[in-house]
């Protein structure tokens, strides 16, 4: 499996000079099973945009394209108007929740509404493709019959305003752990341990410093310290820190970023473009 992150930042894009090297755009990874060259989604912020150009620029020919997602919050799900295949005709979009007791009832209705006319001048029956909407507790063998090779899929409800959940997927016995829009509380949320466990990529929520988060209680984040926290605990191989604050510049971002290597060697803050193979040789 390889990931590429195509949005970085969290709650809103920002386009200021000074954060391009992060990256501007919010949520959206790209997760490339290599063995067969098929793509799945997670989340669909403003990233989508620049997703959907780049398999239209290399060709990607797919007919079914999963596009899962943590939540519904707007920066993960702003990028879908703009999703290029999402246009065509031929092509096959399913759009699914991971994981038991989701609180969403329609996820059709979520889409509808984000394009109902007030807000968007293109409705979601007239976008072109053939879309399937799916809520699915057990995801592992549909990503198996889709991705050809058996894959394992668990999905983890989490604290955030609203719910969101985490993913662990695990393929020719190397393991991605997604996990973010996630607030922890006193204590490290012992089932994303478990999650986690052995990952050889986890890719965390790190929106604010130990300092910042005292101020942000119930916002729905977690710290760059957590973060390593449940990595160390979890035992992961590697971690992406990721869902920047739009107040959190590069400078600032790589003065963070080799403060957490000195702790969590093989740690890496997220840029937009960024590729990780999973399971290869850091
Ligand atoms: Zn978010
Ligand atoms: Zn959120």
């Amino acid at each position: 499996m390889k990931l590429k992150f195509y949005g970085t930042r969290g709650s809103i894009p920002i386009c200021d000079a000074g954060f391009q090297q992060f990256g501007g755009n919010t949520t959206c990874l790209q997760i490339t099973f290599t063995d067969t060259n098929r793509i799945a989604v997670i989340d669909a912020g403003t990233g989508l945009r620049n997703l959907g150009r780049d398999l239209r620029a290399i060709g990607h020919k797919q007919e079914q394209t999963p596009i899962a997602f943590t939540h519904f919050h707007w920066d993960h799900i702003q990028g879908f108007p703009f999703f290029a295949p999402a246009y065509d005709p031929k092509q096959k979009i399913t759009l699914l929740t991971l994981g038991r007791d989701q609180t969403v009832t329609d996820l059709r209705q979520i889409f509808e509404v984000q394009m109902q006319a007030e807000y968007f001048p293109v409705q979601l029956d007239r976008m072109g493709a053939n879309f399937e909407f799916l809520q699915i507790a057990d995801a592992s063998s549909h990503f198996t019959t889709f991705s050809n090779v058996p894959t394992i899929v668990t999905a983890q409800r989490h604290n955030h305003p609203g719910g969101a959940y985490s993913s662990r997927i695990e393929r020719n016995g190397k393991v991605l752990v997604v996990c973010t829009d996630v607030e922890h509380g006193e204590q490290i949320d012992a089932r994303l341990v478990e999650l986690a466990h052995g990952a050889d990529l986890l890719v965390h929520d790190a929106q604010y410093t130990a300092e910042e988060l005292l101020k942000r209680r119930g916002w729905g984040h977690s710290s760059f310290d957590q973060a390593i926290q449940l990595a160390e605990m979890a035992d992961v191989k590697r971690l992406a820190l990721t869902h920047h604050d739009p107040e959190h510049d590069d400078e600032f971002l790589e003065r963070i970023e080799k403060l957490c290597r000195e702790r969590f060697p093989n740690a890496v803050l997220a840029r937009e473009g960024m590729e990780i193979s999973i399971g290869e040789a850091i």
